[in-house]
């Protein structure tokens, strides 16, 4: 038999959990319960805001409010063929080392509604839904069976979804601004010289997504709304930077298609990967806190939820 499994959270997380079980599981009901889908831009809904890059950390490089993006010999240089330190004459001023490899940036806008696409293709039932308490997944199948297993893939929702109400959750503010000018270069700076949650960097998007510039790390700040003096930092750090954005016109060359807030979902001592049992005939597992490489990470953390729901299965023998 297969299971009957309900998915709460539409993001990254949820869609590519959904995924790999629809591909993992012949025959198994999947439905996505979710209060915002793709196509939604909202402060609760952190997928669509990133940029989407490819960029690895080393572990101690995404800490209580600090990031650092680079560091001499990280684990994954050899991952890129063309890893490579820069020389001094290619720094930016102000800044001491730096690093340059070819990596992909996702078109956040293009990617979700084609995950959600081909969750469909492969019979994955959507439904608008805000719960209270992740229990009441439990009746939320779109076959109307009660659900075997709940996947969790709430993001910082699951700080006040009842059941879960993980206060290791935290917001990590980042402030962007998206920009019609094209710069194919990625540039990420840790730090800048303006204020300590500040960064640089800029992601330009695929098929005519425009340029996300960058940005801001803010550890525990909730505000949704832009900050002028905050965006106005952002395009001029840009500009100073990389001047060929903007023609040399500066930040009157910058063409904005919008400004930005999403909140990364970070977690105090990791992402949450791990299955619970909620009653008897029922199972959880939580797929939440990925901070800013909620992306990067979508594929390793969703197979590890097919991992848990294969182990779920295996113990409840025959019946799942
Ligand atoms: P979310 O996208 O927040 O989705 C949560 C889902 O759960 C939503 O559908 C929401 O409606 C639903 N939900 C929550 N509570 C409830 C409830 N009670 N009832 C029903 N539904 C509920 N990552 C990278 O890998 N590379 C990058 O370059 C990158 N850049 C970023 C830049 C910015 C500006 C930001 C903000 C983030 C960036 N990230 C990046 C991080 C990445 O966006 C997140 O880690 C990822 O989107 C988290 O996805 P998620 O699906 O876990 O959560």
């Amino acid at each position: 038999m297969a299971p009957t499994i309900v998915i709460v959270g539409a993001g990254v997380s949820g869609l590519t959990s959904a995924l790999l079980l629809s591909k993992s599981i012949k025959g198994c009901d999947l439905t996505i319960v979710a209060k915002h889908m793709p196509g939604d831009y909202d402060i609760e809904y952190a997928s669509p805001w990133a940029g989407a890059n490819f960029e690895p950390r080393n572990k101690d490089m995404e800490v209580e409010g600090q990031l650092g993006l680079f560091d001499l010999e990280p684990w994954f240089k050899d991952l890129f063929d063309d890893y490579r330190e820069l020389n001094k004459d290619e720094l930016l001023p102000g800044t001491d080392s730096g690093c340059g490899f070819t990596s992909v940036c996702i078109n956040t806008a293009i990617y979700l509604p084609w995950l959600l696409g081909q969750c469909r293709k492969a019979g994955v039932v959507f439904k608008r839904g805000v719960l209270k308490n992740i229990k009441e997944a439990k009746t939320l199948s779109h076959t109307g069976r009660p659900a075997d297993i709940i996947i969790n893939t709430t993001g910082l929702g699951a700080r006040k979804l009842g059941g879960v109400e993980d206060t290791a959750l935290a917001p990590i503010r980042a402030q962007i601004v998206l920009v019609r000018n094209e710069l194919p270069t990625m540039l990420s700076v840790s730090g800048t010289e303006d204020e300590p949650a500040d960064l640089i960097y800029t992601m330009q998007r695929a098929a005519g997504g425009g340029t996300i510039l960058g940005g801001t790390y803010d550890m525990n700040n909730w505000e949704s709304a832009p900050d002028p003096n905050i965006a106005l930092r952002i395009m001029k750090r840009v500009v100073e930077a990389r001047p060929d954005i903007a023609n040399g016109k500066g930040v009157a060359g910058l063409d904005v298609i919008r400004h930005g807030v999403g909140l990364r979902p970070y977690r105090h001592g990791g992402v949450r990967i791990e299955d619970e049992k909620l009653d008897e005939s029922t199972w959880i597992v939580h797929n939440y806190g990925h901070a800013g490489w909620g992306y990067q990470g979508s594929y390793g953390c969703a197979e590890r939820v097919v991992e848990l729901v294969d182990k779920i299965r295996a113990q409840a023998k025959s019946k799942l």
